[in-house]
C-alpha cells in the first residue's frame, strides 16, 4: 500500500479491507481520475489484523493534502466500566416508547425510504427471534444472504452466531437478533452516519420493546452506535457496560471470527460472562 497515509489510518484501511474480504468482497476501485475508476482485485494483506471496522474513506484523492496524524490521548488504566459518551446519545435524546411492540415498530417502519440504503435493498431485515428475549444480539447490517431472505445472520457469519448461541445452551429462537441498519449497504460497506441516524431509532424501539436483560453488540459498528462512542471496540470488549438500564457486552463480530479463528477464545470468554449473568450453565456432556 502506498505510503501516503499516516500509519494509523493505513492500519484502519487494512482492517477494513480484511473485513470486506470476510464478507466476500475482493474488488476495489483504486483511482478515480478523469478516465474513471480502475477496478482491481484486493491483494492479501499480511500484517496484524484488528477487528474494528472503520468508517473512513478508503481512497483519498491525490490532490488532498497529506492527513496529519491525530494526537493519541494516553489511556488511563484501569479501563472504566462505563464508556464515556462523546456527546448526547441519539438514543438517550429520544423518549422511551411505552407499550410498544415489535409488530407496531415493523408497521411504523413500513416500506421505509428514510435513507438512501432503501435503493439497493431486496428485503428489509427487521430482526428475528423471541419478542420477550432476555438476550439480544445486535449486528451491523444485512449482507447478501440476509438481504435475499429478509432474515438477520443467515450467511456464514450467521451460522457461526447460531453455533455460539447453541454453545451457550440456548436455541436461536430463544434470543432476538437484529442490526443497526435494516437494509443492506451497497458492497457491504459500513453504514454511514446519516443512515445510522435514520435507522437506529427503530433499533432503540426494538430494544425497549423487548426489554432484555443483556445486549450483546457484535462488532464495532453496533457498539459504537449504541454507546455513542468513537473508542475502538478492543478498548472495551469483554467489559460489562450499562446502557439505558440494560447490561451490555461488546464482542467481536462473527465475520471477524471467520477470518481470525483464534479470537473465538476471547468471544467465548465474553459469552461465558453473559451466561453467568443470565444464570445459564454449560450443557453437561452425556455419559457414553
Ligand atoms: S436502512 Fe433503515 S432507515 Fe434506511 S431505508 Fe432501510 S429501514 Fe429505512
Amino acid at each position: 500500500m502506498p505510503e501516503r497515509f499516516p500509519a494509523s489510518l493505513q492500519q484502519k484501511i487494512e482492517d477494513r479491507l480484511r473485513y470486506y474480504e470476510d464478507l466476500g468482497i475482493r474488488l476495489f476501485y483504486t483511482d478515480r481520475g478523469p478516465g474513471g475508476a480502475t477496478l482491481v482485485a484486493q491483494e492479501p494483506i499480511d500484517s496484524a489484523f484488528s477487528p474494528a471496522p472503520v468508517h473512513e474513506e478508503t481512497v483519498l484523492p491525490k490532490s488532498m493534502p497529506k492527513p496529519v496524524p491525530a494526537k493519541v490521548a494516553p489511556v488511563a488504566p484501569p479501563f472504566p466500566l462505563v464508556v464515556p459518551p462523546t456527546g448526547p446519545s441519539l438514543f438517550e435524546t429520544m423518549e422511551k416508547v411505552t407499550d410498544d411492540t415489535l409488530l407496531k415498530i415493523r408497521e411504523d417502519l413500513g416500506e421505509c425510504t428514510r435513507c438512501k440504503l432503501h435503493r439497493g435493498r431486496n428485503k428489509i431485515v427487521f430482526g428475528d427471534g423471541n419478542p420477550k428475549a432476555q438476550l439480544v444480539f445486535v449486528g451491523e447490517g444485512p449482507g447478501a444472504d440476509e438481504d435475499a431472505q429478509g432474515l438477520p445472520f443467515v450467511g456464514r457469519a450467521g451460522k457461526l452466531l447460531t453455533q455460539m448461541i447453541e454453545a451457550m445452551g440456548l436455541q436461536r429462537k430463544e434470543v432476538y437478533i437484529c442490526n443497526v441498519v435494516k437494509c443492506r449497504p451497497p458492497e457491504n460497506r459500513a453504514p454511514e452516519p446519516d443512515e445510522v441516524a435514520s435507522c437506529s431509532p427503530f433499533l432503540m424501539r426494538q430494544i425497549d420493546s423487548i426489554h432484555p436483560k443483556v445486549i450483546v453488540c457484535l462488532g464495532a459498528t453496533a457498539a459504537k452506535t449504541i454507546l455513542n462512542t468513537t473508542r475502538g471496540i478492543s478498548q472495551f470488549r469483554g467489559e460489562w457496560l450499562e446502557w439505558r438500564g440494560h447490561k451490555l457486552m461488546a464482542t467481536y463480530h462473527p465475520a471477524y471470527l471467520l477470518r481470525n479463528p483464534p479470537a473465538k477464545a476471547d468471544v467465548w470468554k465474553d459469552l461465558q460472562k453473559v451466561m453467568a449473568e443470565l444464570g445459564l450453565r454449560l450443557p453437561r456432556k452425556s455419559k457414553s
